[in-house]
């Protein structure tokens, strides 16, 4: 018997395990294994994958294919299947993780002892991180050198796929009883829904009707957090219900091609290019990649770390993406780096925290971008922003939502505030206050810390990084 385990490549289109699986012409399996462990700090994610799973399943109940649920590690999965089954062959794709490498290693380990054969195919990026390395055979740490360097490599191998395959539509998806577990506990949830759709099917509409629209302005549009103006296709390329080979391919079918739809493609590039950092630099997923910011005095204020957690620092913008993230489970990057930055710099809490947060709470959360985006603002990852460039909450509020459009969608209580002071209610005159019957203390919060003060020690801090 030929077993299909399925990992994070919820797909058909480029799938190449699956690809394989599908022209097998023996007895076949496809077995996919929850392991609760892994799942345990990533809430919102359970939601995605229950839906995910379930889509997945559907497709492949189409074309007939057997399915394997099992609630157990995927160690113990193999384990079960090696012993009620005769397997001939297991097959999977590879993800380029530090923990899923270990996990790969022990089964491939279970499987030589077994005498029974694998094969391992290479569908989650566009090239394998250690295919990419500089002249002295070293990884990259920058990231221009690092992405010219990878998209020579792969349109050098240059092999346009067919992307064109019809998935089946499925009218009314089964609901598999069993998949349920995974569902969080707490019900918060639910509100996803009315935000996404989550499956292959609308990853492919989303990507198509961002290269025919977005894409040509992205380079305008994309730090404008009240415009919808980038791809949302960070969940899909989480599960893996689209494939950055895919993106990367289609972007290269563009007729138009410029200086802005570039942008959007080396958004792409940083996707590889985290790939490549913590498959090289697998310490980071846990440590300050730049050693010298072991030294950094962080605070350890938890009411802080809570009031940023739940968007009432007194700052608009701030809290205004920390509610949209808990609400629609999704943050624009614009105010990724804003909020980022204000934990890292203004409260001066470990990175580490804000890392943990947005895990649990993003549905696109990804290992390799968090992390690298995390150390990136904080200034001790690779090619990272430098720590004393401090983001100002107020300046890129003023900048990147000019008519508060997205402060009041998401703190409603500022909606009364004339554009002026909706970035900075504090500085609201009193004869407006009592006009518009608005008072700081009781309809918001006053900022938790001082942007100049905050600002000052931080840098004061930074000294500390200094030191050997
Ligand atoms: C502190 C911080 C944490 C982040 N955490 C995550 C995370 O957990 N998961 C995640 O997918 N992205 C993360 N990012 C990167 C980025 O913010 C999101 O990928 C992006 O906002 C997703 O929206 P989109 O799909 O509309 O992006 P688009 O602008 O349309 O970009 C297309 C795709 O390119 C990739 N991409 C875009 N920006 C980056 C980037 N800076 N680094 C790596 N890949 C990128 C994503 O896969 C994205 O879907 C983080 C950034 C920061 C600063």
């Amino acid at each position: 018997m030929l077993i299909y385990w399925i990992r994070n490549d919820f797909r058909f289109i480029d799938n190449e395990a699956l690809r394989y699986f599908s022209n097998y012409n023996g007895k076949k399996l496809c077995c996919y294994s929850y392991d609760e462990n892994k799942f345990k700090d990533r809430s919102a994610q359970r939601w995605w994958l229950y839906k995910s799973l379930t889509n997945f399943r559907n497709n492949l109940d189409e074309k007939k294919f057997k399915f394997n649920f099992s609630n157990d590690t995927e160690i113990n999965t193999i384990k079960r299947l090696l012993k009620e089954n005769k397997i001939s062959q297991i097959i999977w794709n590879k993800i380029y993780l530090p923990n899923e490498i270990l996990i790969e290693d022990k089964i491939i380990k279970i499987l030589n002892d077994n005498d029974t054969s694998y094969k391992i195919f290479s569908s989650s990026l566009l090239l394998e991180p250690k295919k990419t390395r500089k002249k002295d055979d070293t990884p990259f740490q920058v990231f221009t050198p690092f992405w010219k360097n990878e998209e020579n490599l792969y349109l050098n191998k240059y092999n346009y796929k067919n992307y064109n395959i019809k998935l089946p539509k499925i009218k009314n998806l089964k609901i598999y009883k069993e998949f349920l577990i995974i569902l969080p506990k707490k019900n918060w949830y639910k509100k996803f829904e009315q935000y996404w759709i989550v499956g292959e099917n609308e990853a492919h509409k989303k990507l198509t009707n961002f290269k025919t629209k977005n894409i040509f302005n992205y380079d305008k549009i994309r730090d404008f957090p009240s415009i919808d103006g980038t791809s949302k296709l960070s969940p899909h390329l989480s599960f893996g219900e689209i494939s950055s080979r895919e993106v990367f391919d289609q972007y290269q079918n563009i007729k138009k091609k410029n200086i802005r739809t570039r942008k959007f493609i080396n958004e792409i590039g940083w996707r590889e290019f985290a790939y490549h950092l913590v498959y090289h630099f697998p310490e980071m997923l846990k440590k300050n990649l730049r050693k010298n910011f072991d030294n950094f005095p962080w605070s350890k204020n938890k009411i802080h770390l809570e009031k940023w957690k739940s968007g009432k620092t007194g700052y608009p913008l701030v809290d205004a993406a920390m509610r949209q993230m808990y609400e629609i489970g999704w943050m624009h990057n614009r105010l990724r780096m804003v909020t980022g930055s204000f934990l890292v710099k203004h409260l001066r809490i470990n990175w580490i925290e804000g890392e943990k947060y947005f895990k649990d709470t993003l549905l696109d959360y990804d290992t390799a971008n968090n992390v690298s985006g995390w150390q990136w603002i904080a200034g001790c990852g690779a090619d990272a922003a430098p720590y004393f460039r401090i983001f100002n909450p107020i300046t890129q509020s003023e900048k990147f939502d000019p008519d508060g459009e997205f402060i009041k969608k998401w703190v409603p209580e500022l909606k009364a505030l004339p554009k002026k002071f909706i970035h900075k209610p504090w500085e609201l005159p009193g004869d407006i206050a009592t006009k518009i019957k608005f008072s700081l203390k009781e309809n918001y919060y006053e900022p938790i810390v001082d942007h100049s003060e905050a600002r000052q020690a931080a840098l004061a801090a930074f000294e500390h990084t200094k030191k050997k």
